[in-house]
């Protein structure tokens, strides 16, 4: 049985203290060992910010790649082998600022891949600027006189978009948090799970004392059907965003990947490609 020590390895997060993306890591890290995956089944693929840091944390297969990329990576990744455990990580402006694009598409291509977002209203790692999700009138270094744009709010774009599964939880509530990310790695298509993860350090507006005055725990809604989507979009409109636990699910679709013949059977690097081993090392060598 896996636990969480396997999923950790000796470097050493230079976060700030008490940021909320220590606890982001410990909850993937406690869902993975929560599903008996062993780290060499799990890759975890990151953008650029503070939060892309995060695959160099876990200890499993990981990518640091370029800002904003971190899905068309997964994807190639879960592409290569359908076998991986593929999570993508980043935060809110590498993945809605500058990857928004690969965000909606990644959306509606609905591959069964997990996306955990650090959603912290503020650009952390150059420190200080609003970013695409900071509110109106939010102030900070690029935005001295409040932010005069509207916040883009990702789980609006997600279901516009079509997502199977979106949850959306709290740095400070971690047992839900696991709960919703192993919920969503065993979804078969694309999941987001859009975390509030506080940034301690430059946004001292959306604290972890504001968010929990603010979420709408949707765990705390009996009647709430996660399956009805125009249900789902009212709340989170109704909730400007704020809702947390698990806000939709369609466990219809057929996942991208499940559908090309030939690769629905067996992932490319277990394929014979048929390819002259000289060949194929001559086109490596192009890459290292
Ligand atoms: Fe976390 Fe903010 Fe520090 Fe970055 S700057 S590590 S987001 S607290």
């Amino acid at each position: 049985m896996a636990t969480v020590k396997d999923f950790r390895n000796d470097v050493r997060p230079n976060w700030c203290p008490g940021c909320g993306d220590f606890s982001v890591q410990a909850s993937i890290q406690r869902a993975l060992a929560a599903m008996d995956k062993q780290p060499h089944e799990v890759a975890v693929i990151s953008g650029i910010g503070c939060s892309g840091r995060i695959s160099g944390y876990i200890n499993s297969y990981g990518f640091h790649g370029v800002h904003g990329r971190s899905l068309p990576t997964a994807q190639g990744v879960k592409l290569a082998n359908r076998n991986l455990t593929v999570l993508a990580a980043g935060g809110d402006g590498d993945g809605f600022g500058i990857g928004l694009n690969h965000f909606m598409h990644a959306v509606r291509r609905n591959m069964d891949i997990t996306y955990v977002v650090m959603d912290n209203q503020i650009y952390g790692l150059t420190k200080g600027q609003h970013s695409p999700t900071s509110a109106h009138g939010f102030k900070a270094k690029t935005t001295p006189a409040g932010n005069i744009e509207n916040a883009l709010v990702p789980t609006q774009i997600a279901l516009a978009a079509g997502i199977t599964y979106l949850a959306q939880g709290f740095s400070s509530d971690v047992n839900q948090l696991v709960r919703l990310i192993q919920q969503g790695i065993e979804h078969k298509g694309f999941s987001l799970i859009n975390v509030f993860s506080p940034c301690v350090t430059y946004n001292k507006i959306n604290t972890y004392d504001w968010y929990k005055e603010n979420v709408f725990n949707l765990d705390q809604v009996p009647d709430y059907d996660p399956t009805d989507r125009a249900a789902a979009m009212n709340m989170v409109i109704e909730k400007h965003g704020l809702a947390t636990g698990l806000i939709y699910r369609d466990d219809t679709r057929v996942a991208y990947e499940d559908q090309i013949p030939g690769f629905k059977e067996e992932s490319i690097v277990s394929q014979d490609l048929g390819l002259d081993p000289a060949v194929f090392a001559a086109a490596l060598k192009e890459y290292a």
